[in-house]
């Protein structure tokens, strides 16, 4: 296979076109950050194509000019498929980083044709451009990916081949005597950098659809795990969390303690000052405990008014400081918004830990609701902890 550059160039700028209408028709249907990632990445590979329509024609008059516009362009489109991947883990953006990037290697280009520079030297700039966006690429998708799988390995590793493509290139440029300005280089060099360009844009889009799929069902699945109100997890999610570390305390012999907390009186806090400001009252309460319990430890909504939290290697006398330092938060850190309703927020705790008695996590989910009973019938804001039937008669007898 012995392609023409002007061809090869052809060839990518048609697979930029059609690779970017696709995109940019489906991305209408993901939600915010994936749609802004497949629009950047789709209109990438429209001005990716355009560089090489530009550098396709250069068979024409008056090609010399258009030099420093097909390489900016061509930087510029890359440049975008690193701001498709930022916006595609939801970090920040700089929009116009892709155009000053090729503005700066446009300018850079046309300085060195009017300094009377030839076309290999510009080979040399541009190819040090494209390899050094290559590498930022490869950095953020190697390195920075958080829950990398094989399609960012396959892009990272991708783009890192590529960024050597480019240096032997560049290397290349460094070599070699300078052809004529009006004529577009098409030496093997070349013919194989524009040949491997082609293999990556077509296994890169393919690739980069895998990431923004992976991104997808990811989004999905916090949905389906999260609860919508307080953003901790619902009750599914809490119940299938809990089994988890059942099975392991039970296994590795390790404690575990569950609390569950509800919300005293709510009914009339909704009744007094509203639902909305019930709501706020549920959130509040929820960000009260992600702030008392620790990293390991899982907190879910698992009714209306209703929390469960799993504290992980945590023993009865341990768990009860908790519970008691979580009700004794929420009463004090919830008063202002109280004072605002008119109302008092406060919350009975009901907790339990684990024993060898306990033989499915739905007994100790039974027995935290009732020592949450316990704790309401006491007069509510209070903690009340689950003793086992033996331990009990002992305490009495
Ligand atoms: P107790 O002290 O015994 O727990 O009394 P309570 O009024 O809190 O208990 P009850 O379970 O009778 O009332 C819970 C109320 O929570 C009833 C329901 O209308 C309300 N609720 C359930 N889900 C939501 C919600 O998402 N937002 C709001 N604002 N209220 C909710
Ligand atoms: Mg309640
Ligand atoms: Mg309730």
């Amino acid at each position: 296979m012995d392609f023409e550059t002007t061809f090869i160039a052809q060839v990518i700028t048609a697979i930029g076109f059609a690779v970017g209408l696709s995109i940019a028709v489906a991305s209408g249907r993901y939600p915010r950050h994936i749609r802004n990632s497949l629009r950047a990445y789709a209109y990438g590979k429209f001005i990716l194509g355009c560089g090489f329509l530009i550098a396709g024609l250069r068979g024409d008059a008056s090609p010399e000019q258009l030099i420093p516009l097909a390489n900016g362009l061509g930087v510029a489109g890359l440049a975008m498929n690193y701001t498709s991947v930022r916006h595609l883990q939801n970090r920040p953006v700089w929009p116009l980083m892709p155009a000053a990037v090729g503005l700066a290697v446009m300018l850079a280009c046309l300085l060195l044709l009017l300094a009377g520079g030839s076309v290999a030297s510009i080979r040399i700039l541009v190819s040090f451009a494209t390899s050094a966006v290559l590498l930022v690429i490869a950095y953020e998708v190697l390195v920075r990916y958080v829950g990398r799988g094989i399609p960012h390995y396959v892009t990272g590793v991708l783009c890192a081949s590529l960024a050597v493509v480019y240096l032997v290139r560049m290397g290349a440029g460094l070599a070699q005597e300078a052809p004529p300005a009006n004529e577009m280089m098409d030496d093997h060099v070349e013919r194989l950098t524009f040949l491997l360009t082609l293999l990556g844009t077509v296994v890169g889009a393919i690739n980069y659809v895998l990431m923004a799929s992976d991104e997808f069902n990811r989004e999905l699945s916090k949905l389906a795990h999260t609860d919508g109100l307080t953003g901790c997890l619902n009750r599914r999610r809490l119940f299938e969390m809990g089994e988890v570390e059942f099975r392991r305390a039970r296994r590795h012999g390790r404690d575990l303690t569950v609390l569950s907390l509800d919300i005293d009186r709510f009914k009339s806090i909704n009744d007094h000052a509203g639902h909305p400001f019930g709501d706020r009252v549920i959130q509040a309460v929820s960000d009260c405990c992600t702030g008392q319990i620790r990293r390991e430890d899982t907190l879910g909504r698992i009714g209306g008014e209703e929390f469960a939290i799993l504290l992980p290697e945590t023993g009865p006398e341990a768990g009860r400081l908790l519970a008691e330092r979580l009700r004794n938060a929420i009463e004090r850190q919830l008063a202002p918004l109280g004072i605002e309703g008119g109302v008092t927020v406060t919350c009975s705790i009901g907790g339990v830990s684990l024993t060898r008695e306990h033989s499915e996590f739905s007994d100790l989910m039974a027995q935290s609701d009732c020592a949450l009973y316990e704790a309401k019938h006491a007069g509510r804001n209070q903690v009340r902890f689950f003793i086992p039937v033996a331990l009990s008669a002992v305490a009495h007898g």
